[in-house]
């Protein structure tokens, strides 16, 4: 844990008591900081007292009496909405900061690897993490992935690698990373920042404060991004590496046919075929292998050594995971593709797939995924959505509504082994919200991981079975 001294002795507001507030509530009061905290859920309110956090309630109280309101990232800020506690805070003159802001105040001398995106960032932070680590760095890796930072090691002059949301960068002022990256941007969060260009506007403030030799790493795959990599160049204050993905980009690291090329050092290099690396399947994760090569090239790890560790990479948990090769019918985990963009990515990767879908359904349902349902055998539709997502498929893709995960499951294993295609692929990636019938996207990953592995049948050897698990327990430090 990182004791937040710069507060020693001074009364904090501490509002949203979910994983990331407890924990800054633990390290500013181990720091003798006076903490008020406060959820405006009972139940939430109930598990901090359990744990000694001091409760005030911060709807009526004095405000003059505080300087800092240390607000969790998924409190409304300024969209739709501040949060009632976000505009008392700014009527008494409080700053509003989160987590990060206090990690950086107290960690002065360390480098910071910050990582943002609409998606992939848990990806790429864990892959930037592994390689570091093995190159034999001294880091450690959270933030929106994993351990909250504050849970972290003290580090010293160490690095650490942290994954951030939108939300934590807007409650986020004083980082300067060494070298930040932003992955892509499409319009998913944006009700929490007004519209798009408020989105786009606070992901680039990655790069805030950013000089020589410090690097930013812009993906350019997407208008947004290309847009703010021109800025970036124009201004020319820090050092810029773009990235691409089927394409060529001068003085960048791109990835045509799945092969990653380096061309930061005056002249194209091949550095590795991805098309080989089994946990990263997909062209949206070259994209994320090459942000990372970026990233990592960019803090001193040489080429050979940062495609050594792209081919050991385990895998991140819930994420196109292979969980087993039964009967020659191989089962993939994709529990975290809780919307159609994310399954659209999934479906790309596999020819005869046996899908298994539904849930909470999302806006837009499964209507953009028409491109992929050549691909799909058969598709076993369960939760809420499953009505819904019949009559998308209609005539175009066999379905059957199965209800739960474990008779889709059963049904799917039992279809996929008496047809034995070749590439055959049992793959959970529900296009939806888990909540109707777990707890979270983990919980149902874990249910079918626990399911698979109860699969009878003849087992093929998988090397890469154990994919890094981004919740705490399974976090590399
Ligand atoms: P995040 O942490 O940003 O949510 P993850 O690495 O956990 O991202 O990946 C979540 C999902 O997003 C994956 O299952 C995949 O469907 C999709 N995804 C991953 N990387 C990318 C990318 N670079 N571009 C687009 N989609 C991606």
């Amino acid at each position: 844990m990182i004791e937040v001294f710069p507060f020693a002795g001074l009364p904090v507001a501490v509002f949203g008591l979910g994983r990331s507030g407890l924990s800054a509530a633990r390290a500013l009061t181990a720091a003798g900081a006076e903490v008020w905290a406060w959820d405006d859920a009972e139940d939430s309110r109930a598990r901090a007292d359990a744990v000694g956090v001091p409760l005030v309630n911060l709807h009526d109280c004095d405000w003059s009496e505080l300087t800092s309101l240390v607000l969790s990232p998924g409190v409304p800020l300024n969209h739709p909405e501040p949060h009632p506690v976000v505009r008392k805070a700014r009527q008494a003159g409080c700053e509003v900061i989160g987590d990060i802001e206090l990690l950086v105040r107290t960690m002065r001398d360390s480098r910071y690897i910050g990582i943002t995106g609409t998606n992939g960032k848990s990806t790429t932070t864990a892959l930037v993490g592994h390689i570091l680590e093995f190159a034999g760095q001294e880091v450690a890796v959270g933030g929106n992935l994993g351990i909250p930072v504050l849970d972290l090691e003290p580090l010293g002059m160490g690095t650490y690698v942290l994954e951030l949301s939108s939300y934590q960068i807007d409650l986020t002022y004083s980082l300067t990373c060494d070298v930040a990256a932003l992955l892509n941007i499409t319009p998913d969060h944006i009700e929490r920042h007004g519209d798009l260009a408020g989105y786009a506007a606070v992901k680039k403030r990655i790069f805030h404060r950013q000089t020589d030799p410090r690097v930013a790493v812009v993906c350019v795959d997407d208008e947004p991004c290309r847009h703010i990599c021109d800025e970036l160049e124009d201004v020319g204050d820090q050092r810029v590496v773009p990235v691409a993905v089927g394409r060529r980009v001068a003085g960048g690291v791109y990835v045509i046919d799945g092969v990653l090329h380096d061309d930061t050092e005056g002249h194209e290099a091949k550095i590795i075929d991805l098309t080989e690396v089994s946990t990263l399947p997909g062209a949206h994760n070259w994209q994320n292998a090459a942000a990372a090569y970026a990233m990592v090239r960019a803090s001193q790890v040489p080429a050979l050594v940062a495609a050594a560790c792209l081919r050991t990479f385990p895998g991140l948990a819930h994420r196109l995971e292979r969980l087993a090769v039964i009967d020659s019918v191989t089962y993939v985990n994709d529990s975290k593709a809780t919307n159609g963009a994310s399954t659209a990515r999934a479906l790309a990767c596999y020819d005869q797939i046996y899908w298994i879908a539904g849930g909470r359904a999302k806006q837009g349902g499964i209507a953009d995924l028409a491109s992929q349902f050549s691909r799909v055998r058969h598709a076993f539709l369960i939760g809420e959505a499953a009505d819904d997502f019949a009559s998308t498929l209609g005539e175009h893709v066999p379905h059957s509504r199965c209800g739960d995960l474990e008779t889709a499951l059963g049904e799917a294993a039992a279809m996929a082994r008496e047809e034995s295609l070749t590439a055959a692929v049992v793959l959970v990636s529900p296009a939806c919200a888990s909540f109707d019938q777990f707890a979270d996207f983990e919980a149902r990953g874990d249910a079918f991981r626990a399911l698979v592995v109860a699969l009878p049948g003849e087992r093929a050897a998988l090397d890469d079975l154990h994919a890094l698990d981004p919740s705490p327990a399974g976090m590399i430090h």
